[in-house]
């Protein structure tokens, strides 16, 4: 298991700013709603070489306007980050100062004996002078004050977190070569993007060619992460039928899609989505691979400010079925964003692998089924007792249940939606399985 760090703290101190600043923004190519800083509790960060799993209690807690309730909430979060986490993140507001709920959460820290790290949080013109003493009475060690909202000092934060993470020398799962194969119908331009790809400046590529029937594999390097790049247009073969042509573009997709762990999807910007481009990602999606949108051939559309949104919308009409595919427009001609399919692929990667831990999956769950009732039929109510995630590539999650036959579709994707929301899983399909409870 990851080292986990939990962020604690009473409303609108900034701990939701202060995760977003940690986890990193989604890169603005990517269609993201803005505006929403409650979408994901739960994240992935690496300083210095060092990894760690990053929560947000506020996020689990649902919003409440009574004063003793927010109160009971906040106890419960700090209980909850004690239990869960190796390293605690205190937030405090250098604008208001301590109030009594911080006198209260301190206490319980202290009482716990974690590390925690006091953060005191807006302060964004950062005079020693001005800075009030009554942080470091608080009595821990660490005390670091920050801006989140600007990023001031969030390095020395970090590196203050990362000072407590050994390395075990155990986590080898870093060595594990990152499969990419890229897909899409003859023609639109997978070849050009391969070779794009390897002329780009991060890419070292390593001269072991592989090749095998359908395809032409290229090894690479990309800042130190080694990847597979899977060529499904590599060796093309001659056929004067077009249905030939599909049906082995078809074959070499199959083929390549099961060895590999991410699927570039490639479109043409200049033409319509065919029924093949939703054949070939059907594969993906059946597969269960994470899945990238890459528009190419971005170069020769006449565009305005709306034209990729009004493609974008168009993808998510015509591919319904993988709204969690992120979208890039590039040109493979030009090398015009070519560079940030790598950090996609990073990304959706980390997603593919994620493992959440039972116990912020159950917090989570219960949340959501307080919010929405599981469903009745003939009188006989749904239960969900429990809910564990049994696998990564993709994250499949068994919830045990009274009965499976309560169990639909609707309610299926309901929890889907809500284990999107929380986690952030962009980029990967997830798979939801019910288990009957004997
Ligand atoms: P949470 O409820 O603890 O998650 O707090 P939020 O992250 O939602 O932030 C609460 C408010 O404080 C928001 O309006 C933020 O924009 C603001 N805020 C967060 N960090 C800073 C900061 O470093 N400086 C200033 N001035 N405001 C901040
Ligand atoms: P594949 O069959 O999918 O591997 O497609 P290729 O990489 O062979 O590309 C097919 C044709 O499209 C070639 O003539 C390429 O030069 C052209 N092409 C590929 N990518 C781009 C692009 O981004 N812009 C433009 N203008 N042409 C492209």
């Amino acid at each position: 298991m990851s080292f986990t760090v939990a962020i604690v703290g009473r409303p609108n101190v900034g701990k939701s700013t202060l995760f977003n600043r940690i986890i990193g923004k989604r890169i603005s190519i990517v269609d993201d709603k803005p505006g929403v800083t409650r979408d994901r509790i739960y994240g992935e960060a690496e300083w210095n070489g060092k990894r760690f799993t990053l929560i947000d209690t506020g996020g689990i807690e649902p919003t409440v306007k009574e004063k003793d309730i927010i109160l009971n909430k906040i106890k419960q979060q700090v209980d909850f980050a004690i239990d869960n986490s190796d390293l605690i993140l205190f937030v405090t507001d250098g604008k208001d100062g301590l109030t009594s709920t911080d006198l209260d959460i301190a206490d319980i820290l202290r009482k716990s004996g974690k590390t925690v790290i006091l953060v005191v949080n807006k302060v964004d013109n950062f005079d020693s002078t001005k800075i009030d003493n009554e942080f470091y009475k608080l009595g821990f060690d660490d005390v670091i004050f920050v801006s989140a909202i600007h990023g001031l000092a969030t390095g020395d934060l970090l590196d203050k977190i990362t000072s407590y993470i050994i390395d075990s020398g155990l986590d080898n799962g870093e060595e594990e070569i990152v499969k990419v194969a890229v897909i899409g119908r003859p023609n639109i331009g997978k070849s050009s993007l391969v070779n794009a790809i390897l002329g780009e400046e991060r890419v070292i590529v390593s001269d072991v060619p592989g090749t095998t029937r359908d395809a032409i594999d290229s090894y690479l390097e990309v800042d130190g992460k080694k990847m597979l790049l899977i060529d499904t247009a590599g060796l093309k073969r001659k056929s004067k039928m077009s249905e030939d042509v599909e049906y082995y573009s078809m074959l070499r997709a199959l083929s390549a899609v099961e060895r590999a762990d991410v699927a570039l999807l490639v479109l043409d910007a200049t033409e319509d989505i065919s029924e093949q481009d939703k054949r070939i990602a059907g594969i993906a999606h059946e597969a269960g691979k994470a899945i990238i949108i890459v528009v190419n051939k971005w170069d020769l559309v006449e565009k305005d400010s709306y034209t990729a949104d009004e493609f974008s919308k168009k993808i998510r009409d015509e591919l319904n079925f993988i709204k969690y595919a992120p979208i890039v427009y590039i040109s493979a001609k030009t090398g015009q964003r070519v560079g940030q399919i790598l950090e996609l692929i990073n990304r959706v990667m980390e997603n593919y692998t994620l493992r959440i831990k039972t116990s912020v999956l159950n917090e989570v769950i219960r949340e959501a089924t307080a919010v929405t009732e599981p469903p009745s039929i003939k009188g006989k109510k749904l239960k969900l007792y429990y809910a564990s995630q049994v696998a990564v590539k993709p994250p499949t999650f068994c919830f045990f249940v009274n009965d499976i036959n309560l169990f639909h579709f609707s309610y299926e994707r309901y929890l889907e939606n809500v284990l999107r929301k929380a986690f952030g899983f962009e980029g990967t399909p997830i798979v939801i399985k019910p288990k009957q409870r004997k």
